[in-house]
């Protein structure tokens, strides 16, 4: 299981508000782009996909 980011549902136009929920700083957001998960971080919480109110952290299984 992993967690990705739907671009299609983010629409990449502010900070990414799950960025500082990631309890182990996984989430890498470039300026207003999408934001991408560092793998050899997650610790797969999910806590992402609560706060993002897009819905565009997704569960890849
Ligand atoms: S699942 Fe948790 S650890 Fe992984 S990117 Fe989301 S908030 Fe960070």
């Amino acid at each position: 299981m992993k967690i990705i980011v739907n671009k299609d549902k983010c629409p990449q136009n502010h900070p990414c508000p799950s960025v500082r929920v990631c309890p182990v700083d996984a989430i890498i957001q470039e300026g207003y782009k999408a934001p991408i998960i560092d793998y050899d971080k997650c610790i797969q919480c999910k806590k992402c996909i609560t706060y993002c109110p897009m819905g565009a952290f997704e569960i890849e299984q």
